[in-house]
């Protein structure tokens, strides 16, 4: 623990992209940092990269697609003896060309078990930490993304294999082979990833109902723009990855650079102009300088209290917490 005491914030996913600058931009306005990364090693060196100061970080190890991992983080971390002020739930993989599923050590459809199912678990096990911080404003920010609000793009443009939980049939039925998609369909990798945007969401919406009035504090989920040049796009064909960026800057105008992303991140983690619970921040679609962010409704599927409700029932099952 430093000299001065400064609030924490777990950001899970620090390594790169979004998750790392953010971990910049918190550092920056004087938090500490927990980076929460499965390579300790790619974690480390990216911070000292972009020379985020040594007393305002650490490096901890958790593998957000194993429920035994995570467990172990949560174990570690309070071992440490840290109050905990902010729990970011930003890590993510997304296979978009995978023909069939990958699975987790629990043996779950690899995508949904990282994105959502790990997370769910971290959340439901932090909320504790956030509780007993002695800090009265506390924060919980899982990002969820455009393809999986429809709403967001005013309802008009099309999203291929859109998001669709159906009645969570293949999470009723213990989502393990040959199950591989929340609804219990065929398998469809893109459909995967949204799958498991929505059910950030909807787990942020449900947090909030839960436990806001009871515990103070803040939920909510973030869309920071089309960051299209993060490594999320690895796995995608590498013809995409040279024109997804080109096509954001200047056919959409949806392009936002990775730094301006993580600087969205920590100010919905750390300014008081985020302080409304229950809600999903973004600045639209549309980049313009100076954008402001505002409380963008989220789709008919991500508004559906009924379906959150059942969603967080099974998803305790599948976690081990029922
Ligand atoms: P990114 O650069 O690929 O970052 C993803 C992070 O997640 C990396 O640090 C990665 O670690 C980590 N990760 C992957 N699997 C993990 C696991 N099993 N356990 C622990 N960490 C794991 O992607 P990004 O674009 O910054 O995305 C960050 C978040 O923003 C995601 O939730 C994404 O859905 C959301 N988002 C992104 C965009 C966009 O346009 N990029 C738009 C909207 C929302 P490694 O470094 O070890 O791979």
């Amino acid at each position: 623990m430093g000299d001065i005491w400064k609030s924490t914030a777990i950001i899970t996913g620090a390594s790169s992209g979004v998750g790392l600058y953010g971990a910049k931009a918190l550092a920056a306005k004087g938090w500490y940092v927990v980076m929460a990364c499965r390579d300790v090693v790619k974690g480390a060196k990216a911070a000292q990269d972009l020379q985020i100061p040594e007393e305002n970080y650490t490096v901890m190890e958790i593998d957000l697609a194993s429920l035994d991992s995570v467990r172990q983080f949560v174990k570690t971390f309070r071992d440490r003896g840290r109050s905990l002020e902010a729990l970011v739930c930003n890590a993510a993989v997304y296979l978009p060309l995978q023909k069939e599923p990958l699975r987790s050590p629990d043996g779950y459809e690899l995508s949904v078990a990282t994105n959502h199912l790990g997370h769910f678990l971290l959340c439901n096990l932090m909320l504790d930490d956030l509780r007993r911080s002695p800090v009265p404003t506390k924060r919980l920010v899982i990002l969820g993304t455009v393809t999986a609000n429809s709403k967001e793009l005013g309802g008009k443009i099309p999203i291929p294999a859109p998001p669709d939980l159906g009645d969570l049939q293949g999470f009723e039925a213990g989502f393990k082979e040959p199950i591989a998609m929340i609804n219990g369909k065929k398998f469809k990798s893109g459909k995967a990833y949204k799958d498991s945007k929505l059910c950030n969401m909807l787990t942020a919406r449900e947090l909030h109902r839960r436990y806001h009035n009871t515990t103070g504090i803040v939920v909510s989920s973030i869309y920071p723009g089309c960051v299209a040049d993060t490594p999320l796009f690895r796995n995608h064909f590498s013809l995409f990855r040279t024109i997804f960026p080109w096509f954001q800057k200047n056919i959409t105008k949806g392009y936002v650079t990775q730094e301006l992303a993580g600087e969205r991140l920590a100010e919905v983690v750390a300014d008081r102009n985020y302080k409304q619970s229950g809600v999903h921040w973004s600045w639209g679609n549309r980049q313009q300088e100076g954008r402001e962010a505002f409380v963008q409704e989220l789709s008919a599927e991500g508004s559906d209290d009924a379906k959150a409700k059942k969603m967080w029932e099974l998803s305790e099952k599948l976690v081990g917490l029922a």
